[in-house]
Order: C-alpha cells, then sequence, then structure tokens
C-alpha cells in the first residue's frame, strides 16, 4: 500500500511570527503540547509520507527534537512564500509528491492528507477545502458593493498537495510575487488545473484565540486512552549484571539474556505496544538479529517511544511490579523510578514501580529467575 503514492515529501510552514496571538501561533500549547507537534504527528500517521520538512526559525526547531528525530529542517524567508521555496529546495530527490502544509492548521487527519495526495497524483495539483458558509460579500468605503455567488466558494486549507515538477515550475515562475497567500495560486496560473478536495471544518487554522478554544475542544474530543499488559521473565546467572528498570544494582546473579534482560524495561515496552496493538518487542528486536546481541534495553525503550509517538501518541501513566526473592529491591524504588520516568520522558509523578516476593515457591521462589508485569496507559489522538 506505501507505494501506491510514491514516496511523498511534507513541506510544514511554520516561520509565522504570532501577531495576533502574542507568541508563535505554531507553538501554543494544545491537549499538553505544542500546536506544530499535533501537526506533525499528523503527517507521521500517513505511510507514503517519508519525509517532513519543518520550516521554522532555529529555537523551534530545538523544541521540535524533543519530541522527533528525524525531522528535516529549513529556516523561513521574509514571506510565505520564499519559506515555501526554501522548503522545498530541501525535499528529497526521491520525493514524486509534495504537500505544503500550515504549521499551525494541527487537526488535519491522515485520511484527509492522503485523499489530497491521490488527488494530485491523478490531477498534478489538488488543495483541501470547505464550502464557504457565510453570505461573501464585497465591500468599499464601509459599503456592500457586491454579494458573491455562495455556491461557487471555496475557503482553500492545507495541505495542498502536488506533483513535483509542477510546483517546482510554479515556484520557479511565479514565486516572486508578494500577494500570493497560498502556491495554488502560482500554478493555476501556469495553467494547470487544481482539483478541490472536500475537507472539513476541523481543519481550520489557527490564528486567533478563539481558534485555540475550538482546537482544545478538538483535542479533548479526539484523545482516547488505552491500556496495555506487559509480562517479562528472566533466568538469573552467576556473574552476570542486575539491570533493573535501567538501574544498575549489586548482586551476586543477573539476567540471562539476548540483551541486558532488564524485565522491568521489557515489560513497560510490551505493555506499551499493547496499548498501541503493535505487537511486542520479540518482533522489533528479534532474539535471532546477531546485530542487536548485548544490546541496552534503554535502546529498546527508545525505539518503542518512537514507534508510540508515530502512532500520534503519549504516555500518561506507568506502573511495574517486579516479583523477585533476591535482592531486597525496596531500597532501590526511588532510584528506579527516577530511571524509568528518565528513560520514558515522563514525569515522577506519573511513574510507579513496586517489587513482591514470591514467598520461597517455585523457580523464582528459589532465585532461579525473575519477572515483571506492567501497565503503561497512553493517550492516543482519534
Ligand atoms: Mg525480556
Amino acid at each position: 500500500m506505501a507505494d501506491a503514492l510514491g514516496f511523498s515529501s511534507a513541506v510544514i510552514v511554520a516561520g509565522g511570527s504570532g501577531r495576533r496571538m502574542g507568541r508563535p501561533k505554531q507553538l501554543l500549547p494544545l491537549g499538553g503540547k505544542p500546536v506544530l507537534v499535533h501537526t506533525i504527528e499528523a503527517f507521521k500517521q500517513v505511510p507514503f509520507v517519508r519525509q517532513i520538512v519543518v520550516v521554522t526559525p532555529p529555537e523551534n526547531q530545538g523544541i521540535l527534537k524533543k519530541y522527533f528525530s528525524d525531522l528535516v529542517f529549513a529556516l523561513p524567508g521574509e514571506t510565505r512564500l520564499e519559506s515555501v521555496k526554501n522548503g522545498v529546495a530541501c525535499v528529497d530527490k526521491k520525493a514524486v509528491l509534495i504537500a505544503v502544509h500550515d504549521g499551525a492548521r494541527p487537526l488535519v487527519s491522515a485520511q484527509k492528507i492522503t485523499d489530497c495526495l491521490h488527488a494530485a497524483k491523478t490531477y498534478g495539483a489538488a488543495v483541501l477545502a470547505v464550502p464557504v458558509k457565510d453570505t461573501v460579500k464585497t465591500g468599499a468605503d464601509g459599503f456592500v458593493t457586491r454579494t458573491l455567488d455562495r455556491s461557487s466558494l471555496w475557503a482553500a486549507q492545507t495541505p495542498q498537495t502536488y506533483q513535483r515538477d509542477i510546483l517546482e515550475r510554479a515556484l520557479a515562475q511565479f514565486g516572486s510575487e508578494k500577494e500570493a497567500t497560498d502556491e495554488s495560486q502560482l500554478v493555476e496560473k501556469t495553467g494547470v488545473k487544481v482539483r478541490l478536495v472536500p475537507s472539513d471544518y476541523k481543519n481550520n487554522k489557527i490564528t486567533t484565540p478563539e481558534d485555540l478554544v475550538c482546537a482544545e475542544a478538538w483535542v479533548g474530543a479526539s484523545t482516547v486512552y488505552r491500556t496495555g499488559l506487559g509480562f517479562d521473565l528472566h533466568r538469573l546467572e552467576p556473574g552476570r549484571k542486575l539491570v533493573i528498570g535501567g538501574v544498575e544494582i549489586p548482586h551476586a546473579k543477573g539476567f540471562l539474556g539476548h540483551s541486558d534482560g532488564d524485565v522491568v524495561l521489557h515489560a513497560i515496552c510490551d505493555a506499551i505496544l499493547g496499548a498501541l496493538c503493535a505487537g511486542e518487542i520479540g518482533i522489533l528486536f528479534p532474539p535471532t538479529d546477531p546485530s542487536i546481541k548485548g544490546i541496552c534495553s534503554v535502546d529498546i525503550a527508545k525505539k518503542v517511544l518512537a514507534v508510540m509517538r508515530e502512532h500520534g501518541a503519549a504516555l500518561d501513566h506507568i506502573d511495574a511490579t517486579l516479583i523477585t526473592e533476591e535482592p531486597k529491591i525496596k531500597p532501590h524504588y526511588e532510584a528506579v523510578r527516577r530511571s524509568l520516568a528518565r528513560v520514558f520522558e515522563m514525569p515522577l509523578e506519573r511513574v510507579s514501580f513496586k517489587a513482591k516476593s514470591h514467598e520461597k515457591v517455585g523457580e523464582i521462589g528459589r532465585g532461579e529467575a525473575a519477572m515483571c508485569q506492567a501497565v503503561a496507559t497512553l493517550k492516543i489522538r482519534q
């Protein structure tokens, strides 16, 4: 399916100064994270979009790097069109389709992005748009001069999607026109007919404080909580390091495993993947792969966090119970909690860790193995 459209790149323009909102609107908090992070997450959910170029000042780039590791950055120009040109110049040579999007439209759906890309593949150029709801009049000197025929009016949104050569030609020919408010106007001037793709009114551009209130309501209404369950068990063998939740604990025995055998991190990672319905860590890191022998489980956790973010999800809470006979874990509770909070990039107060003995029953009771059970609760955007 990912080949149906071919390699597509997104150029997200987020260079505005936020004159109407007092500060850059792309960075205003929405549902607990910056507006622009929501926007990027929407494109991350489209498998055809293989590259995301964000046109934004250096100070914003630092904030985005905390959320995403694979963005390409370009610097904004004096006008929106110059910013688009700077972004398009960074598009991968393999890209056949380019989607240009406003950073301040965080509620675009993956389905609408996909619809618009399909239309560009068929027609060369396409824009998301909604029928105008209000009656639109032109005016001069405080009086109506004309009432426009509403049935033919569409309000253009983004993304606006193009076959690469069509967009590049339009930017080269007409890209110096200062008054153009979108690049579709330039493509129209080249004679290419731009396809209108029906969108929804949710995909609004955050421009005024009222827009942000509406966006908060949409984010709240479209966020669901899901819980996943994780379990792991490893043998304890003499002479191995004992690593629990990323903390090395002095003990005569440690976990036997392909990795460092950190049962707590493994169980939490499986709980996260469970909440996403995205398999388990044995699929992401097959024990048969010699290149990952001895891998640090923190690296496994980082990969799982990347998968989680690609699903547009965020961790809300984790709770893990280690079941082991020895050593005594209680003295290490706080060190393990702090480590888990660091590894999973969460506030300490949403991370729970505890341990139980197995009352000397069975293999765990004899100190031959230890196991962990964990739950992870995620906020997922629908
Ligand atoms: Mg394991």
